[in-house]
């Protein structure tokens, strides 16, 4: 059977429906799971493992016999430890087909067949009785539902229905409770992810200051939960205003409501400032006496123990829809409203009329202003990078004449308005998309610019001189930035751009950036590694099953891709020099032919070769470059500083996937990239020595 998947073309920049093998998107999935970074969880896992084991003992010490219901079983982990420790019968419940046979053979290698019933099925369609999927309701309920923000892989509808169907009153839970902790917090750089700060710009004619429409100014954003690694955000980039407090809890061992509802707590600000930003992250008590605390609390919150590191839970950042100056003392109430599945917040300054839950309205945020659909959160911080705008200035700056009449091809980018700023005579701009000519329409009304900035809304290859008003190009300009662009080089598009506008442009016509070109580097990181590493045994449980079902995905086709990740939340040190692989002229069009090249990259400190970094810089004008990846290495340990935002490539070296043991040193990594011209795409190809 053949099923379609959307990809972005990047050699047109538009979605494509590619049919691909009903294997394919199964593959990807298990290839990008989280499996295996839960099974790495070893804090996780030993709680759960104690929990599970308390709860048996309740019910044992009740006279009663333990039946457990695992919802959720994934590789049958939970339901293995329930019945290692004592429990008499185990009903595994998991909906994602290729996990649920994974789970039957992995409780069959580990000789828990007889007492574990792996059942293919959603929890709510699961049936209790003598001919049921269960003989008879469970008295323990074990699950592991909970993605960052808790609720967002529906953890509440299906406790909802499990109360109601699957388990007795009464029950244990594993994990017993969840608590959801937030703490007001002023943060210029988590701001900047979502509203678009003033630009200034030092014109001749003096300066000139870009504002953002006041739609966009008091719009809520869009409601997908922001989740980082925010262990990885220095204290010095943000303000706390407020203790940490309780915003709700869940009881998992009661009736559980999903209906929309919301939560209020009276803050007391611990300084004056901006509230822009609610932080937040939960815990769970494995059970009721809440000795046994998995935590998801960032570093300044938990005192120093060790940390676990894990990419399956991080932390959530909510942006309030509008700041609020707040003041030490001064009471504020903050409230979380949530639907089944997400969470938002509302900051306010008195309590106003006590309203009765029916009538408050818990509408999710939508964006008002349509450029929360065009940027997200990490364009808009690219957007307000100051340093990164003056590069583009001061490049324009050089390339720009009072005669010049200029292109951009790029997706929602305030090029064209710098363009103008700087003294173009005519600026037109390419909008691909209804998104965004809508947004750079509204960009250009708030800035008086509608009859300065002409947008084109078509496609490069449709140009036509009529579009151009009979002109020839003599600047063109690009970030470049694509919305459809995953890896770092999908934005070479811009190169397909110019060479499909080619004949509307100047013969002696410059091209901004005039160049692009790929970097590679080799690293050993912190912990990203474990997300792609075999775990072999997870609390004395034999998972190789699910190690080489991860394997076989990751090398479907026989050929390994590189993975975009944004590399500030995944710290990693160098252990070669960053080296220039390949180059793109502008300048000239898209070659017919592949660009190639093999060689090899000398390692210079020790540590474990887990991969490659790639990312691309752009070259705009003489002497003036921007990266997309690499920053600094910061110190002769080899620690390295990445674009806040920007994803970078990882090719993750096969020794990290096979779990080789390594030896600290080897001299040197030899590669071979290949940038295919037809497809847009980038092989490669690494061997250790
Ligand atoms: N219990 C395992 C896996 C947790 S991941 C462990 O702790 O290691 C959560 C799993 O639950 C996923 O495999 C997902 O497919 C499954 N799942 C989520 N909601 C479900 C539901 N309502 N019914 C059945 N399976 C569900």
């Amino acid at each position: 059977m053949k099923t379609f998947c959307g990809r972005a073309n990047p050699t047109t920049g538009a979605m494509e429906w590619l049919e691909e093998d009903e294997d394919y998107d199964y593959h990807q999935e298990i290839a990008r799971s989280r499996y295996a970074d839960m099974l790495h969880d070893k804090d996780r896992n030993s709680k759960y493992y104690q929990g599970i084991r308390a709860a048996v003992s309740r019910v044992k010490e009740r006279g009663e016999k333990a039946i457990v219901l695992d919802i959720g079983t994934g590789t049958g982990l939970l339901s293995m430890m329930a019945v290692s420790a004592g429990a008499d019968f185990c009903y595994a419940i998991e909906v994602f087909k290729p996990m649920a046979n994974a789970a039957v053979k992995i409780v069959e290698k580990n000789g828990f067949r007889d007492k574990i019933k792996v059942i293919n099925k959603h929890s709510t369609e699961v049936t209790v009785g003598p001919d049921g999927d269960m003989q008879c309701r469970a008295n323990i309920l074990v699950t592991e539902l909970f993605d960052t923000e808790l609720i967002g892989e529906g953890a509440l509808p299906t406790y909802e229905h499990a109360h109601k169907y699957l388990v007795q009153e009464g029950c244990e839970a594993v994990p017993h409770r969840a608590t959801v902790y937030v703490q007001l917090v002023e943060s210029k750089r988590m701001w900047s992810w979502s509203k678009l700060f003033p630009v200034h710009v030092e014109a001749e004619d003096g300066e000139k200051i870009i504002v953002s429409p006041s739609e966009m100014e008091n719009c809520p954003g869009v409601p997908s939960v922001c989740d980082i690694q925010l262990n990885q955000m220095p204290s010095s980039d943000f303000t706390v205003l407020s203790d940490v407090v309780t915003m709700f809890s869940v009881d998992f061992s009661k009736p559980v409501r999903s209906a929309p509802t919301y939560y209020r707590v009276q803050l007391e600000p611990v300084k004056s400032g901006k509230a822009q930003i609610v932080l937040s992250w939960w815990d769970i008590d494995m059970d009721p006496s809440g000795m046994i605390n998995c935590t998801m609390a960032p570093y300044w919150v938990k005192p120093t123990a060790a940390f676990q590191w894990r990419d399956h839970w991080m932390q959530c950042v909510y942006f309030l829809p509008n700041e609020e100056p707040v003041l030490q003392g001064e009471k504020v109430y903050l409230t979380a409203c949530r639907d089944e599945y997400s969470v938002w917040y509302k900051l306010q300054k008195d309590r106003g009329e006590e309203e009765k839950k029916s009538d408050i309205r818990v509408e999710s945020p939508v964006c008002r202003c349509q450029a929360h659909l065009l940027w997200n959160r990490p364009r808009f911080g690219q957007l307000n990078d100051e340093n990164r705008t003056r590069q583009y200035i001061k490049s324009l700056m050089k390339v720009l004449k009072t005669d010049s009449v200029c292109l951009c091809i790029s997706d929602g980018s305030l090029l064209p308005v710098l363009a103008h700023y700087l003294g173009a005579k005519q600026v037109f701009t390419l909008e691909n998309s209804a998104v965004s000519r809508s947004v750079m329409e509204k960009f250009f009304k708030a800035n008086h610019l509608e009859d300065k900035i002409k947008i084109i809304e078509a496609r490069p290859e449709l140009l036509t001189s009529s579009h151009l008003e009979d002109k020839k190009i003599s600047v063109l300009v690009g970030e470049p930035f694509f919305t459809t662009s995953l890896l770092p080089w999908h934005n070479l598009y811009f190169w397909y751009a110019r060479t499909a506008v080619t004949s509307h442009l100047a013969s002696n016509v410059t091209v901004l950036p005039q160049s692009a070109s790929l970097h590679m580097m080799i690293v050993e990181f912190q912990d990203l590694w474990r997300i792609r590493s075999p775990c072999g045994t997870c609390e004395g449980f034999d998972v190789r099953t699910m190690d080489d079902m991860i394997k076989n995905s990751l090398n479907f086709r026989e050929s390994k891709e590189a993975e975009p990740h944004p590399l500030w939340e995944y710290p990693c040190k160098s252990l070669s020099d960053p080296q220039e692989v390949l180059t793109f002229d502008f300048r000239k069009t898209v070659p017919q032919h592949c660009l190639s090249t093999e060689g090899s990259i000398k390692l210079l400190r020790k540590g474990k070769s887990h991969g490659a970094v790639l990312w691309m810089e752009y070259h705009l004008a003489a002497d003036i470059s921007v990266s997309t990846g690499l920053m600094q290495i910061s110190n002769e340990k080899g620690n390295c500083e990445w674009n806040p935002h920007c994803k970078q490539a990882v090719y993750f070296f096969s020794s990290v996937i096979e779990s080789e043991t390594l030896s600290d040193l080897p001299s040197a990594v030899t590669y071979a990239i290949n940038f295919d011209t037809k497809t847009g795409d980038i092989a490669m190809d690494f061997k250790l020595l």
